[in-house]
């Protein structure tokens, strides 16, 4: 052969990737590697392991009509060594290439793997730039060290700047930054939530839904019905559906949840935009457009474009200059291993068990789900941070470790001692009561705080603040709740205790 060998990774399925910007069809060849040792390193859920399946082998289709030649091999090839590793190097035998060209993978410890190819490899690797991402992982570290600061929401002030996103000039549109105050309404009852477009299988998908069940049957997770997008021009098709019906009221309703409406308004676009299909900066434009247009109204907007141009290029930001070190934390020294619940969503509280359904149902629950129910349990608990990251990992289509990592670990579980939030988000019962209309038919009452139908997120929530007061208390952040427990009686405090021991002692963590 006599050009390059591009060898794209499962979650770079986007056309305009740097490893394949100057390919040249008459000389070039694509690999591609559907590799056992991806899959089981976590055991993912099963629709996420045959949506990237299919993902995979749609985009090798499109290319290969492109002209451009495919290497492509098949998890059930006999001569699969089902490693990245293996596969490139039989793929250089094969192919002779001048030099293997790479983009840069999105976790730290396939990084590593590139850095030994270049060492084993007999032929140059070149490793370009993942050029998908708004901010770089160089201009991040120097926007941190220039700001002094690591907040969210100054480097998200700074990426309107930088991209001109909902700028008018020097002013932001609307006339303030930050519209989340008007972002926080329940849904009230009645209220009609759309039908979401969801894409049935085509042949290769349905080769993939079988391949899946044979070889992954034992992981968790619902595999059919499987309605996700596996083509470019369906995950555009899905970003039109919510633009078109999620986007107009995706802030009024970003926190609210509700039993049976799996999606809400929610963009359903994550694992679109992880592997490749869709970009950050389409999705953000077609927001905009939509605001130009009178189509939806600026709270949405912005609240969309926090999550995408704020939110998700953050925690890349964190995750590249934090590893590898950032994993290792424990600053809560929270040890409690993982309930069976988070696998079977056998439990009578009603919000874990619609949380952990709708994972189940469709590898996907919304943020405010992950964050408030199944998150703050795990906070609550003291579950230990390594054991809960296994499981938002393995859960959900959307989940890689850049993006996974550091809203679990930090985030949620404050592992971090801050870095990613300044306070953890622990909440009692009320604030699920106030969100969600789980509590009505739950075999607990939010506004019982101890005793006979108690909700266990309110005594969790005390527990909590208890045990970890030596560390928590001096936060400026946590001065109230601080407060409020200074006034709580000794007496009530024990009882609090007691319960939280009971209840958690009492949760099964076998559920093989
Ligand atoms: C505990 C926990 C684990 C999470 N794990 C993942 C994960 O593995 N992969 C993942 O993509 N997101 C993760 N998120 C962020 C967020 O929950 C999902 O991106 C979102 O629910 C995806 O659904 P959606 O596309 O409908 O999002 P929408 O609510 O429609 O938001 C639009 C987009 O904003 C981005 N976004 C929103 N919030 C975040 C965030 N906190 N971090 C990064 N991007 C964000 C996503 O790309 C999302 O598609 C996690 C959040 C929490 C609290
Ligand atoms: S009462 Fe408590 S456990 Fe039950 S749904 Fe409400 S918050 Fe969840």
């Amino acid at each position: 052969m006599s050009g390059n060998l591009r060898f794209v990774l499962g979650d770079q399925l986007t056309r305009d990737l740097s490893a394949l910007a100057d390919i040249d069809p008459a000389r070039d060849a694509v690999l591609m590697v559907e590799v056992e040792a991806e899959g089981r390193a976590v055991p993912h859920h099963r629709q996420k392991i045959a949506f990237l399946l299919s993902a995979m082998r749609h985009f090798a289709e499109a290319l290969r009509a492109e002209g451009i030649r495919v290497d492509y091999v098949r998890l059930d090839d006999p001569d699969n060594t089902q490693d990245f590793t293996g596969e490139l190097a039989r793929a250089v035998a094969r192919h002779g290439p001048k030099r293997v060209i790479v983009t840069e993978p999105g976790e730290w410890r396939v990084e590593e793997m590139m850095r030994g190819w270049a060492q084993s490899l007999p032929v140059p690797l070149e490793i370009r730039a993942d050029d998908r991402f708004f901010c770089s992982r160089a201009d991040f570290t120097a926007l941190v060290r220039a700001r002094k600061t690591g907040r969210m929401e100054f480097f998200y002030r700074e990426m309107r700047r930088r991209t001109g996103y909902l700028m008018d000039g020097d002013t932001p549109v609307g006339g303030q930054w930050n519209f989340d105050p008007d972002n926080r309404k329940a849904l009230p009852r009645g209220t009609r939530v759309p039908e979401r477009r969801r894409f049935p299988p085509d042949a290769i998908t349905r080769e993939v839904l079988a391949l899946t069940a044979s070889r992954f049957g034992t992981h968790f997770g619902d595999l059919e019905p499987f309605g996700w997008a596996v083509t470019r021009a369906d995950a555009l098709l899905a970003l039109d559906d919510f633009i078109a019906v999620g986007l107009p009221r995706f802030g009024d309703y970003q926190d609210a949840m509700r039993a049976g409406e799996d999606f809400l308004f929610h963009s359903l676009i994550s694992p679109y935009l992880n592997c490749g299909l869709l970009t950050a900066r389409e999705a953000c434009d077609r927001a905009v457009e939509a605001l130009g247009d009178g189509a939806a109204p600026i709270n949405a907007v912005e609240g969309f474009i926090r999550q995408i141009l704020g939110w998700r290029e953050f925690v890349r930001g964190i995750y590249w200059a934090e590893m590898p070190g950032y994993a290792g934390g424990n600053h809560l020294n929270a040890t409690r291993p993982l309930p069976a619940l988070y696998w079977t969503g056998d439990t009578p509280m009603r919000c874990m068990a619609e949380c952990i359904g709708t994972t189940r149902r469709h590898a996907y629950a919304h943020h405010i789900q992950r964050l408030m129910v199944t998150g703050n349990f795990a906070l609550l608990a003291g579950i230990e941070p390594a054991q809960i990251e296994a499981w938002y990992l393995a859960v959900y289509a959307d989940a890689y470790e850049w993006v996974e990592l550091p809203n679990v670990h930090g985030m949620v579980m404050h592992a971090d001692g801050g870095r990613l939030g300044s306070k953890p988000y622990a909440a009692s019962g009320a604030y699920i009561h106030r969100m969600s209309d789980y509590c009505t038919g739950c075999s607990y009452d939010p506004k019982v705080k101890l005793g006979p139908g108690a909700c266990p997120f309110n005594y969790l929530y005390w527990n909590f603040l208890i045990e970890n007061a030596a560390v928590l208390s001096p936060n400026p952040r946590m001065a109230m709740p601080y407060r409020t427990l200074a006034r709580m009686p000794a007496a009530q405090r024990a009882e609090i205790v007691q319960a939280a021991r009971v209840f958690l002692d009492g949760l099964p963590t076998d559920w093989g």
